[in-house]
């Protein structure tokens, strides 16, 4: 057991706990829980050969998207924690590499659901292979983590309500379909903007009501129609 662990923690991963211990000295992660499944989940296998995924900021992943920054996905978990408890449901709109999310199915775990949108279909075949090599595998199989073609626009009424919504791509406003997957007492974290974009925390409270707060400047590619995005520049 021992062995296996030492080959396992070697090579790569350690590159990936480096990172993870910079992200927390900086304080971006926070919480044990969110430095362990970034721990477990290897962002060496979702960026494309070539790239540097454990250097923070964002890298090109094809069809003018790019994963990002590994402080943008820290900051985005610890923001969402508190609804990434065992059992929650999840969804990530404009999934991309999958691996945020394969860091919400390991939060929520087997009991909960992680479902990811993206609607670049070559991007979804290689998240799920991406997926396949991760610590979040075993929840492909077991159904709790699932990813799908779709414009996440409309984000994914099937499995709604969710208690947590991450949109990794930046809308002009905030889709009213997703707000309205929102379960009362759920979290959405949505970039809004064109040229000046805002993370925004959108919380449905237990009455339905909804309260919008900017928590920081950000910089994402636009979430748009497949179309605009092929021929962007
Ligand atoms: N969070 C992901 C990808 C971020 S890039 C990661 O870190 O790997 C934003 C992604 O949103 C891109 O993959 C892009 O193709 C996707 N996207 C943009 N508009 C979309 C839409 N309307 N529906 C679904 N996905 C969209």
């Amino acid at each position: 057991m021992l062995m296996q662990h030492r080959l396992w923690s070697s090579g790569a991963s350690d590159k990936n706990t480096a990172m993870v211990e910079q992200l927390q000295r900086y304080g971006i992660v926070r919480s044990a829980k969110v430095a362990e499944v970034m721990q477990a989940i290897d962002r060496g296998l979702f960026v494309p050969s070539g790239g540097s995924p454990y250097y923070d900021s964002p890298m090109p992943i094809g069809y003018n998207a790019t994963i990002s920054a590994p402080h943008m996905h820290a900051a985005c978990l610890e923001l969402l924690e508190k609804n990434l408890q065992p059992g929650m449901r999840a969804l990530d709109v404009g999934s991309g590499t999958g691996y945020l999310t394969a860091c919400f199915a390991l939060m929520v775990g087997s009991e909960g659901r992680a479902v990811g949108v993206e609607h670049i279909p070559e991007l979804v075949a290689s998240s799920i292979e991406n997926v396949k090599k991760s610590a979040a595998a075993p929840q492909l199989n077991d159904g709790s983590l699932s990813i799908h073609v779709a414009d996440g626009r409309e984000g994914w009424p099937e499995l709604a309500p969710y208690d947590a919504i991450h949109v990794g791509a930046a809308a002009p406003k905030i889709p009213d379909a997703l707000t309205q997957q929102l379960k009362p007492g759920g979290r959405m974290v949505i970039p809004v903007g064109t040229v000046f974009q805002e993370l925004k925390v959108v919380d449905k409270k237990p009455d339905g009501s909804v309260s919008i707060r900017d928590e920081t400047s950000v910089r994402y590619v636009p979430l748009t129609s497949k179309d605009a995005q092929l021929h962007a520049n």
